[in-house]
């Protein structure tokens, strides 16, 4: 990693930076270069870049305040950034500079590089886009915010311990952080539960107790470091540190109670959510750093402009999921409380402020808090929503719905025990809802949201998702990124649908040939990888075929893995055919109390174990499971993959965007019809997919009437005979009962359809095995692949969402 794709544009000199380097490692880390260990090394190296990305970063700020721009506010529960110094070195061109300045002390970019913790401030998908947004925020130069949470400890660290997951406390700030600015003075009081009172005309909410919330900024710069946002992080503490009088009387733990009590606001990403102490946490998170973002994103408003009415000119807030909705409901009532508007006037011009996207059609994915809890933790929030749902049920009978969809539309559900809907709220708060593919859209207008989307038929639009190429093709993959110039010039690199000039050479053979070389590299460096990691060993030549995303029964890592049985014991029946050498790699998280998923990866582990040690596959088979799948392990496994594994069950997956980097990295798709799966089909051309399965409405038709998984099972061998396999022992001598539930699942229900789509999955990948043997139409595939999928750059998706819902240049 020598080399930018780009020649530097506003670096320093080399030596002028490597002196640069040497000044920050004396005057900052207190250290000459004889007495700097690597790790002052590395943070000098980050110290010294950051003062160029700073001086950019004052100028994007003042820029904004100059021109009066409207802002962008990205609300997300999770960042999930991955590593920093790579992509900032990257984007401002530098990355040269930094090699050589460094090779000027014997040291190694590479090896600095792999100092840097994994920002692990989010679980997968979700969080995931909301980085890829930040960096395409800054690279169009819209001027943006991302609001979240700085936890401690993040996502948890998986380990697996005789095949099991094991949860540790990801420790990434350990050695501190050298890429945040502490900003003590930004910091907001943020209350919980107490009373709401009236006094004369106005209301007042005296919460019972009071936290902290003080900002820790990130710069996030754009590509060719054109502009630099803020990523602000909220981190919480005590207004009291310590009950001075309580700890002189004896009670030292005592004293520190609230400290205790703001540090758990930050500790960790979804703490389990089980007991209701969990559940009232989650709200609590939610609430703090939702709330300190829009009392942040009022003032900055109030402070240059002074009329609170302009707002939606100047402001565009974004929720991520339902995670921040609470926005809601605070920005009425700083609104109505703060400003004295009127309710009429607040919530016109909070539906314009305001705007929602919907990440899952999963009914358990759908936030909703007991009524009780909502109240006692924030009761003027409670007032603001009955009134907010008042003139909701109000218009829907107005416009004529029945008492089953006003009951749907209600922002309080009155099914059961009483619960507030986080997703309705989002809903009737915002002017757009948005969902993060064509399918997916759709679905939500004919599922969660009919009613609402009934009443407000102009609301929900689609935003299909995207990657950014900068962190998804230039830096994780220097050797195609160049491969690529070499064929098609440099445009790509600004505007990633310029790919599609590499159509025109897709059946060079010469082109192909240089391709396969930058691949078989890749699988080199993965497998070194492995070895040194897990001490097995793959064979760099075999098909790669990768399944890497979160453990969750609709993503169908089961079918997956049941197919593998069956080709174990195929290759195992007829060793005499020409069978193509695989290696099966997952890697994932699984929630740690989701039991099916943890139960899943024992298998994965389970089966690895059983087939890497039997001689007579003779090598043709390996299974890995990588642990600890986060951004790094992403970017060493995508450039690496031949095979891309999109096999949820159809109508499941909102958009995926593991799909979308693997195709831009070469990687053919088997997959079925759901999420962007469609749209890259779409783009890539059906020649060079491998579509099986159901489709979504086949799902639902055959849920809706009942379907007998077990004859299905009946009908077919492989499966029944690599079903029986798992649900007897064949993989677990030690428990051979471990998977007799999960197996007993697919006879009895088959929820996730792995009976109902394992014959078309089986039919498919034996269909890839035939592909692989034409190399040269293989390579071809790929080059379609890579040509066609700079649609699915999240420059464009940001580029739709400026122009669509937030309405900025
Ligand atoms: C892209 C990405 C995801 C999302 O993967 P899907 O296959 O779309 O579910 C999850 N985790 C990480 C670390 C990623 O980079």
């Amino acid at each position: 990693m020598a080399t930018d794709p780009v020649s530097p544009i506003l670096a320093p000199g080399p030596s002028e930076f490597d002196a640069h380097i040497v000044r920050v490692l004396r005057h900052r880390i207190g250290k000459n270069e004889r007495a700097a260990k690597m790790h002052d090394w590395y943070n000098a190296s980050i110290y010294a870049l950051r003062d160029a990305i700073i001086d950019r970063w004052i100028e994007s700020t003042h820029r904004t305040y100059e021109s009066g721009a409207k802002r962008v506010y990205y609300l997300s529960m999770e960042f999930l950034i991955g590593r920093l110094l790579r992509d900032a070195l990257s984007n401002m061109g530098m990355t040269r500079e930094m090699d050589e300045a460094l090779r000027a002390h014997g040291l190694d970019l590479a090896e600095i590089e792999e100092l840097e913790p994994d920002a692990a401030l989010g679980n997968g998908g979700l969080g995931r886009l909301a980085a890829c947004f930040m960096e395409s925020l800054a690279t169009l130069d819209i001027p943006a915010y991302g609001y979240g949470i700085r936890y401690v400890n993040g996502m948890f660290r998986q380990r697996i311990k005789d095949g099991w997951q094991v949860e540790l406390p990801e420790t990434w700030l350990a050695h501190g952080n050298p890429w945040e600015f502490d900003r003590m003075e930004c910091s907001y009081r943020i209350g919980f539960g107490g009373e709401v009172l009236a006094r004369d005309d106005d209301v007042v909410w005296k919460p019972a107790e009071e936290v902290e919330a003080s900002a820790v900024d990130t710069p996030v710069v754009g590509w060719r470091g054109k502009r630099v946002n803020t990523l602000r992080l909220w981190t919480a503490s005590p207004l009291d540190p310590i009950r001075l009088d309580a700890f002189n009387a004896g009670d030292h733990f005592g004293a520190l109670e609230e400290q205790v009590r703001a540090d758990s606001l930050v500790r960790v990403l979804y703490p389990a959510d089980g007991t209701p102490a969990g559940q009232e946490l989650r709200l609590r998170q939610e609430y703090f750093f939702t709330a300190a973002s829009i009392q942040d994103i009022v003032r900055r408003h109030v402070q240059y402009a002074d009329d609170i009415r302009t707002l939606p000119d100047k402001a565009a807030i974004q929720l991520n999921d339902t995670h921040p909705s609470v926005a809601v409901a605070e920005l009425m009532r700083l609104f109505i409380d703060e400003h004295g508007l009127e309710l009429n006037e607040a919530w016109e011009l909070c539906k314009k402020t305001v705007s929602y996207t919907n990440h899952t059609l999963l009914p358990e994915a759908l936030e909703s808090w007991p009524l009780p809890l909502f109240e006692r933790l924030l009761p003027r929030h409670m007032q603001i929503i009955y009134a907010i749902n008042s003139r909701i049920l109000r218009e829907a009978r107005k416009a004529g719905c029945d008492d089953a969809r006003i009951s749907a539309i209600s922002l309080i559900d009155e099914s059961g025990e009483r619960r507030v809907r986080m997703a309705n709220l989002a809903f009737v708060g915002a002017h757009s809802v948005n969902g993060v593919a064509a399918l997916h859209t759709e679905l939500m207008k004919k599922t969660v949201f009919a009613d609402l989307h009934h009443l407000y038929p102009q609301r929900i639009n689609n935003k299909t998702n995207g990657v950014t190429p900068r962190r998804w093709l230039h830096q994780c993959n220097p050797g195609l990124t160049r491969v690529i110039r070499e064929a098609i010039g440099d445009a790509f690199l600004d505007d990633a649908e310029k790919l599609a000039d590499l159509n025109a050479l897709a059946d060079d053979g010469a082109l192909g040939e240089r391709v396969a070389e930058v691949k078989r590299a890749n699988k080199v460096a993965l497998a070194d990888h492995i070895k040194q990691t897990m001490n097995i060993r793959l064979d760099p030549d075999a098909l790669f075929d990768v399944q890497i995303k979160r453990i969750h029964e609709y993503k169908r890592q089961l079918l997956n893995l049941i197919e593998t049985v069956a080709l174990y014991d195929q290759i195992r029946s007829h060793p005499e055919r020409d069978w193509v050498p695989r290696v099966k790699i997952f890697g994932g998280k699984a929630a740690p109390t989701y039991h099916n998923a943890k139960l899943v990866i024992k298998l994965a582990n389970d089966i690895a174990r059983r087939v890497n040690s039997d001689p007579s596959v003779g090598g043709l088979l390996k299974v890995v499971f990588v642990p600890n799948y986060n951004v790094s392990l992403a970017e060493r496994i995508i450039p690496a993959a031949d095979l891309s594994e999109q096999i949820s069950t159809a109508g499941m997956e909102a958009s995926g965007t593991g799909n979308m980097k693997l195709a831009l990295n070469g990687a053919l798709t088997i997959g079925t019809l759901d999420g962007a799966n469609i749209e890259i089909r779409d783009r890539v051309g059906d020649e060079n997919i491998v579509i099986f399965g159901l489709t979504a409405e086949q799902v639902a038709e055959k849920r809706a009437n009942g379907y007998d998984p077990r004859e299905v099972v009946e009908s077919s061998l492989e499966l029944g005979q690599a079903l029986s396999a798992i649900a007897s022992g064949v993989f677990s001598p030690d428990d051979p009962n471990r998977y007799a539930e999960l197996i007993g699942g697919i006879h009895d229900h088959d929820w996730f359809m792995c009976a109902a789509d394992f014959d078309s999955y089986a039919a498919a990948q034996r269909a890839v095995d035939t592909r692989w043997e034409d190399q040269a139409g293989w390579r071809a595939a790929a080059i379609r692949n890579i040509a066609n999928v700079g649609w699915f750059s999240s420059d464009r998706t940001i580029a739709e969402y400026a122009r669509d819902i937030w309405n900025v240049r």
